[in-house]
């Protein structure tokens, strides 16, 4: 009888597309999921000369999804909104430039996660290849600098900005720090860090994970390792000398905790990380 049921269970699990229920988990865990890519741009607009990247000046865009045991964070959602791309696999294009392949829900769907097991959203920054899926989590809990919210609500007009992305948040349940860090679960393992510059508010995720160790996901601190080689920074940073300011707060917290970074958009980067449904831990 038990192995009719068990083999009953079996039958349903695999007709059945997600898996039912979320991991609980002891100790956090990431996920890495596939947000899209972008096509090569111009590396002077990154500081850089052609000849002096190894790359084309492509990025990728990963998303990532952090389980505690007392709740869960979402960090950066998307550059193509889910509702824009097809359901039959096609690729969507936005701004001639930012493509995706894969909706975000359903990544999240497959973890046995919707918007509303999100318990926070926290975004490195307003730049519109960070905030598409962004208005999805508006029944979460935001954690937002106070800059970037003058920047993303205020009446500035700042560039690369979508604000039809994430206009449902001006009225969340919000987090807003200023310039500060903040500590998400009170343990120490999931860490929002201040790190302005890129824009007003922008910031990064630190992480210490059991396995995996310390692990600072840096936002766009950095785009291509060269700005990091060679002390180059974006052309459109909203305070370059800030964003130095940053990098050298930021490097010298990387030796201090021994802290690997990952820089998000790199491709050679993301190509030796692991992605969802496995995960680091
Ligand atoms: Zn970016």
């Amino acid at each position: 009888m038990k192995l009719r049921l068990l083999l009953i269970a079996a039958a349903l699990t695999a007709l059945c597309p997600y898996p039912a229920a979320a991991a609980k988990v002891k100790h956090p865990r990431l996920y890495v999921l596939d947000c899209g890519d972008i096509k090569p741009m111009d590396p002077t607009l990154f500081g850089l000369k052609k000849e002096e990247i190894a790359g084309d000046a492509s990025f990728v865009t990963p998303c990532y999804l952090v389980v505690h045991p007392k709740g869960t964070l979402i960090w950066d959602v998307g550059q193509v909104p889910d509702a824009s791309i097809p359901d039959d696999g096609t690729e969507a294009v936005v701004q001639d430039i930012l493509k995706a392949k894969r909706k975000l829900l359903p990544q999240l769907k497959a973890l046995g996660y919707e918007p509303k097991n999100i318990t926070y959203l926290a975004m490195s920054h307003y730049h519109l290849d960070h905030t598409a899926n962004a208005n999805l989590f508006a029944g979460s809990t935001w954690i937002v600098q106070q800059a970037e919210y003058d920047a993303m609500f205020g009446a500035t007009q700042f560039a690369i900005r979508d604000a039809s992305s994430y206009d449902k948040l001006k009225d969340s349940k919000r987090i807003t720090l200023n310039n500060e860090d903040h500590d998400v679960f009170g343990d120490g393992s999931v860490v929002i860090k201040t790190a302005p510059g890129h824009t007003p508010g922008h910031q990064m995720l630190f992480l210490r994970l059991k396995k995996f160790g310390p692990l600072l996901l840096e936002g766009d601190l950095y785009h291509i390792p060269e700005e990091r080689t060679l002390d180059r920074v974006p052309t459109f940073d909203f305070d370059a000398a800030m964003t130095r300011a940053t990098r050298v707060k930021t490097e010298a917290f990387l030796k201090e905790t021994g802290a690997v970074m990952w820089i998000q958009h790199d491709p050679p980067t993301n190509a030796k990380i692991r992605k969802s449904p496995e995960f680091y831990e």
